[in-house]
């Protein structure tokens, strides 16, 4: 399996969804940003079900991370790069994704980085799925 992020930005953005931080990415969030967690998370975060996601802001009918960054070039960058929560480490090796041929021809569709860019071993792909909380 090939992959080669194209900063096209799709999947920090589009309809509401959950970007799932962890304890531990909070505390590495809110460091990175020189901020306390409670800052933090009142801030940039918000409780679901007892975990916590990111926010995300309403533009122009998408639902963007509240840490995208639009560049002049209209590319889209991850503005906690360092600190970026596992989930979007991980993708496009998620689970889901993984299962059969024709879901990582459907995650394709909406990332254009699939089927380009390096080839992953297996070993790669697999810490990558074991790694992805769920979603
Ligand atoms: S959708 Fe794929 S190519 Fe686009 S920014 Fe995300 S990972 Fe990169
Ligand atoms: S934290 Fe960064 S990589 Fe993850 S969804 Fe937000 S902008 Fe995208």
């Amino acid at each position: 399996m090939s992959f080669g992020c194209t900063q096209c930005g799709n999947c920090c953005t589009g309809p509401p969804g959950y970007v799932w931080v962890s304890d531990d990415e909070l505390d590495a969030l809110a460091k990175l940003l020189d901020l306390r967690r409670d800052e933090f998370v009142e801030r940039y975060a918000h409780e679901v079900n007892g975990r916590w996601s990111l926010n995300e802001v309403l533009i122009d009918g998408r639902y963007d991370c509240v840490f995208l960054e639009w560049g002049e070039d209209g590319k889209g960058r991850c503005g906690v790069y360092d600190a970026r929560p596992t989930q979007c480490r991980t993708w496009p090796f998620w689970p889901e994704n993984l299962g059969h041929p024709r879901d990582w021809q459907r995650a394709s569709r909406g990332c254009p980085g699939i089927n380009h860019g390096r080839r992953y071993t297996f070993h790669e792909i697999e810490i990558g799925r074991d790694a992805t909380p769920a979603g």
